[in-house]
C-alpha cells in the first residue's frame, strides 16, 4: 500500500496483532480493519504516526479514534451485514469505512459541516456503496430513517442516555453503543431494545471527546 512514498504494510499488520490482542477476534471486523487504510483519515502531519494504536488531532478539537477501540466497538455491535445503522461523530470517516464494510445502509452525523467535508474526502477513492452524510445534531438521532438495527454513538455521553436514540431504535432486538460517563472518562455500553424492554450491559472504561448537544453536553460547558 504505497503512499507519499511509504509503504504502510508492516505497520498495519502488527496494528493487526495489537488489535487482536485487545480481544478482537471476529474475522470480519479484522479483515474491514485490515481494507481501511487509516493513514487516509489522519492530517498529512501526523501521517507516520496512523499505525499507532492512538487517538490523533484532526481538526475543530476533534480525533480519530484509537483503532483498537474502532474495532472493539464495531465487534460489539455484532453485524451480520444486513443492518441499518446509524453513526453519531462522523470525524475523520475511519470508523464510518469499517461499518460500511459490514453492513447494509449506513447513516452518519457529524455537528461540524468541516469534518464531514473532511470524511466525505477521505472515503472517496475508497469507492464503498452509499453513505448518507448529515449535519446535524446526533444527540436527537436522525429520524426521516428511522428505526436503525445499531446506532453507535463515538463521542462520550453524560451519563442519561439520549431519548431520541431509544426511541429510534429497532424494537426487534436493535442495539445503542455509546460511551456513558463524565467529560474524562466513561464505560462503553451497550443497550438492547426488545419490544418496549431495554436492556444494558458495559464494556469498560474509554475516553471519548465529548458528545455535545440537545440531549449530550452543552456546548459552554465543554467548549468555554
Ligand atoms: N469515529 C470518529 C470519531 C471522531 S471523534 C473517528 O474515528 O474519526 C467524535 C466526533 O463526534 C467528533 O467529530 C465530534 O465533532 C462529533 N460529535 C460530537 N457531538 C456530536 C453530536 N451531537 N452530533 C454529531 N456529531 C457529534
Amino acid at each position: 500500500m504505497p503512499a507519499d512514498g511509504i509503504d504502510f504494510t508492516a505497520q498495519l499488520e502488527s496494528l493487526l496483532e495489537q488489535v487482536r490482542a485487545k480481544g478482537v477476534r471476529d474475522s470480519r471486523v479484522l479483515e474491514a480493519i485490515r481494507q481501511t487504510p487509516r493513514h487516509l483519515f489522519v492530517p498529512e502531519s501526523h501521517r507516520m504516526y496512523a499505525y499507532i494504536d492512538h487517538a490523533l488531532p484532526i481538526g475543530e478539537g476533534q480525533t480519530i479514534s484509537q483503532p483498537s477501540l474502532v474495532a472493539q466497538m464495531t465487534q460489539l455491535l455484532e453485524l451480520t451485514g444486513s443492518e441499518h445503522v446509524l453513526e453519531i461523530g462522523t470525524g475523520s470517516g475511519y470508523q464510518t469505512a469499517i461499518l460500511r464494510r459490514l453492513c447494509a445502509r449506513l447513516t452518519t452525523i457529524e455537528r461540524f459541516p468541516r469534518l464531514t467535508l473532511q470524511a466525505y474526502r477521505n472515503l472517496k477513492p475508497l469507492n464503498l456503496p452509499p453513505i448518507t452524510f448529515v449535519i446535524g445534531d446526533g444527540t436527537c438521532g436522525f429520524p426521516p430513517y428511522a428505526p436503525y438495527d445499531r446506532i453507535l454513538v463515538t463521542a462520550g455521553a453524560p451519563p442519561k442516555i439520549p431519548q431520541p436514540l431509544l426511541d429510534q431504535l429497532n424494537p426487534d432486538g436493535g442495539t445503542l453503543l455509546l460511551p456513558l460517563g463524565t467529560r474524562q472518562y466513561q464505560l462503553l455500553t451497550r443497550v438492547t431494545k426488545r419490544g418496549t424492554r431495554l436492556r444494558a450491559k458495559t464494556f469498560g472504561e474509554c475516553m471519548f471527546v465529548p458528545l455535545v448537544g440537545k440531549y449530550g453536553w452543552k456546548a459552554d460547558e465543554v467548549e468555554g
